[in-house]
Parts: structure tokens; sequence; C-alpha cells
């Protein structure tokens, strides 16, 4: 895997959450300029129409204490203070003939407006906007029919009230396209200083590509995260260069385990051809040669099972199994063995069948692994005993001898491939028969562990589940 190799996206996530971050910001800017714009019009109006209903109650009042004269007197003192392009009004008979009005220079156009707006019924009020085609004002507008049948009309120029709002407005959108811009800088600056744990790391990681396997990823203090991130990949360094020395460890076992039958074997072949031979000492080369291929094949042929089994491949043929019996023919075989030893082999079975789903065949191996090596290792007129127990849903079966026993540090490192005990270089073996045993017993969704000190003999005991096809 080459790190500097782009793949995937272009874009780098501080980019990404920036711009996302700009878009997800604009949208609430302009749903809130949105919002507040439509708010503000909408109570400007409301106010704006209550004035007017005030005015025109106020006018209404006049006219009926004042009659027409008093009325056309309030126009003109209005106009007085307030000058008539603020405001107009007018009184118009039922028969829509104009009686009084205020005056409305500015308000070109303003009749003809006038005019197109629909009249209120009888006590009723209509408020309307106008837009007259000629005038730059505009006017909010109120017409109460008054109770002898005349029509008042009232109605503000809103120009100044727009222009306040209008004001606003760009204001609200000027925060907004600021607030847009420094919030979206600071994302940018934030996700930066977020993201420069995570090139830590990857530089790191490229020294480390380049072969430097002791080199770790500093903890920071960018956030947790980064920091998980840094210890995942520092345990996987750690992982992998235990893998690498376990690899180099075990290539060596092999390399030696291999030379010394194949050099045993090249010997034979050279004594054969060196002169002629007896026919008997043929046959018995042949046989030696036979031999040692034999065991080089078994060799072989467990390391791949381990191999096999630690990648999950290995194919268990689960059955229901007779342990008691299978403990049983595994003593008978092995009582010749321990007797020419001078070894005392006990089996200690419950009353109860213990019968449990498993690989028959399989099982015989780990069994006769542990009393091989029990017997192997302990020595003469020592004892060893093969217990087995039953729980609701599991088995436990427990090889106990008297032997030398193991140290806590070797205690660790027995069940890896070839392994072997320093004391235990002497004694023919391998190195892999505990971890053959070790691998099928997981396979069986099962445990395997000692419990042993040195000079205190050893106890390596065997736990699996009464049916594995559950744990598979
Ligand atoms: P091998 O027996 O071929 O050396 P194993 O994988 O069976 O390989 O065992 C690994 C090592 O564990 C042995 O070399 C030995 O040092 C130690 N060992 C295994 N069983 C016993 C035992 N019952 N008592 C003492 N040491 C043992």
């Amino acid at each position: 895997m080459c790190l500097n190799k782009r793949t995937g996206p272009s874009f780098s996530v501080v980019a990404r959450l920036t711009l996302w971050y700009a878009l997800i910001c604009a949208l609430f800017c302009g749903g809130l300029f949105f919002v507040v714009s439509h708010k503000m019009a909408r109570n400007l109006q409301v106010r704006e129409d209550r004035a007017i209903q005030a005015e025109l109650i106020e006018f209404s009042v006049i006219y009926a204490e004042g009659g027409v004269a008093g009325l056309q007197h309030e126009f003109d003192y209005e106009v007085e203070a307030l000058g008539s392009s603020q405001f107009f009004g007018r009184l118009l008979s039922p028969h829509e003939e104009l009686i009084a009005a205020s005056r409305l220079s500015g308000w070109e156009g303003l009749e003809a407006e006038l005019e197109k707006i629909d009249r209120p019924a009888g006590g009723g009020l209509r408020l309307n906007t106008l837009y007259p085609a000629d005038s730059p004002l505009h006017a909010r507008m109120g017409s109460l029919r008054l109770p002898d049948g005349s029509l008042l009309q009232f109605g503000l120029n809103r120009h100044t009230e727009t222009r306040f709002f209008s004001k606003i407005q760009r204001i609200l959108l000027r925060s907004c396209v600021l607030m847009l811009i420094l919030s979206t800088f600071s994302v940018w600056l934030i996700a930066r200083y977020a993201i420069k744990g995570v090139r830590r790391v990857t530089t790191a990681v490229s020294r480390i590509q380049k072969n430097d396997l002791d080199h770790r990823v500093a903890l920071g203090r960018e956030g947790r995260e980064i920091n998980q991130l840094a210890e995942a990949f520092n345990n996987m360094l750690v992982r992998i260069q235990t893998l690498i020395h376990e690899m180099k460890e075990v290539s060596d076992n092999v390399a030696h385990d291999l030379r010394s039958p194949i050099t045993r074997m090249r010997g034979i072949a050279e004594t054969t051809l060196t002169g002629p031979q007896e026919i008997d000492l043929y046959r018995e080369m042949g046989l030696s040669v036979l031999e040692e291929s034999d065991r080089l094949t078994e060799m072989i042929n467990t390391i791949l099972e381990i191999a096999q089994a630690q990648s999950g491949l290995l194919d268990i043929r689960p059955a229901p199994v007779d342990l008691q019996a299978l403990l049983r023919n595994a003593i008978d075989l092995f009582e010749p063995v321990a007797e020419a030893k001078q070894i005392e082999l006990h089996l200690e079975l419950p009353g109860d069948p213990l019968v449990l789903f498993g690989d028959k065949n399989r099982l015989q191996r780990v069994v006769a692994n542990l009393i091989d090596n029990a017997i192997k290792y302990t020595p003469p007129g020592g004892a060893v005993t093969c217990r087995a127990g039953a729980a609701p849903d599991q088995v436990t079966l427990e090889i106990c001898d008297s032997g030398p026993g193991i140290s806590p540090e070797e205690a660790g490192r027995i069940f890896n491939r070839f392994y072997r005990g320093e004391k235990s270089r002497s004694t023919p073996g391998n190195g892999l028969g505990l971890s053959l045993a070790q691998t099928i017993v997981q396979a069986h969704g099962g445990t395997v562990s000692v419990e042993s000190g040195p000079g205190e003999g050893s106890v390596f005991r065997v736990r699996l589940p009464r049916d594995s096809r559950m744990d598979a």
C-alpha cells in the first residue's frame, strides 16, 4: 500500500467541512433574513393600520360634531402641521361627490387610484395599499363608511417607513453576509487545527513505511480522537512487530527442523553410495529414510493444519463423541509406553456418560499430544493422571503429571509454534504438539490452559463446549 498515491476524492476534509458549513450557514442566514424581514414588514403594517383606524375615528368624530366645515378645518390644520405629502384625507357624499379634502399636492395620480378601490359597505372599514402611477409616494389607506352614508378616506405616506424598512433590511443583509464570512473563516481555522493531528499521524505513518518500525506516533493535544487514532496505530505497530518476530522465529525453527532430517537422509544416501553393502544394511537405510520422510511429512502436515485452523479454514466435522471411551482408548494406547518408563498412568472418570459434539479424530490428537507430553517430560517413578468432569454446557479434561513443571515465563510461550523448553531440547519433539492441540480446541470453541510451576508438576486443562456447533 502506498500512502503517497492519491485515491478517492481530491477535496480535503478541511475544504469539504468548510464548504458544507458555508452552505448550511448560508441557508440559515437566508432563512433568518427572510423571517425577520417578513415579521418586520408585518409589524410595520399592523402599526400603520392601527394609526389609520385611529385617525379615521378621530375625523369621523370631528365630522359628527363640526360637520363638513369642522372636518375641512381639521384637514387644513393637519396639512399645516405635517405637510401635504405625509397624508391625505377626503370625504365623499353617498353619491361619490367630494365634500371635503386635504391638499393633494405631491399625490399625482392618487385620484385615479382611489376610484379603483372597492368601497366598504355600511359602517364598514376597508384597508388598501396604493401605488399611484405618477407619484413617487405610496400610501396605506383606510376607507370608512359613516352612518350618513358618506365615505371618509384617510391615507398615510409610506415612503419614510419603506425607506426605513429598506435600510434595516440592508443592515440585516450585510450583518448576515459578514457573519457568514467570519464564521466560515473560523470553521476553516478550526477544521485545519483539528486535522493537524491527522496530518501528524500521516507523516509518522509515512516515516514508518520507510522501514522505521521502531518509530511511534507521539500523542498530542489535538483531541481524544486523534490520540485514540495514534494509540490504535501504535498498538498495530506492536502487533506487526510481534508478528514479524514470530514469523522469523517460525521460519528459523522450520529451517532448523527441516535441516536435521534432510542432513540425516543425505548421510544415509552417502553411506549407501560409498560401496557395495550388505542387503540388510540397505534395508535398514531404506527404513531410516522412510522414517525420516514420515516425520518430515507429519511435521509439514501439522504446520499446515495449524495454519489452516488459525485462518479459520480447518474442516471440523462435529458428531457425538463419547469422551470416556476416547480417554480409555488413549490410556490403553499409552499404557505400554508409561510402563516402559515406570510411570503410573491413572484414569479418573465420572459415573455419568460424557458426550459432546466434536471432531473425534482431532480430539483424539489433542488428548494423545497432552498424554504424550506428560509421559515424555515426567521422570521415571512419576505419575500421570487423566481426569474428566462435566458441567451442564461444557466438559473439562485434565492431564496432570508429577514432572518438572513449567516456569511462569515458559508457560506463556509453550503454545507458540515450534517453541521448545530449554530443558526439553534433549527430548524428541518439534514444538508443534501444544500449538496444534490449542488450535484444535479453539476450533471447537474451547480453551486450553496450563497450571504449573517449577518442580510442582503440571496440569493441562481443556474446556470444551458440549456442542461446538453453537460456537461455530
Ligand atoms: P514438544 O513436546 O515437541 O517439545 P510441545 O508443543 O508439545 O512440543 O511442547 C512445547 C514445550 O512445552 C515443550 O518443549 C516443553 O518444554 C513444554 N511442555 C509441554 N508439556 C509439558 C509437560 N507436561 N511438562 C513439562 N513441560 C512441558
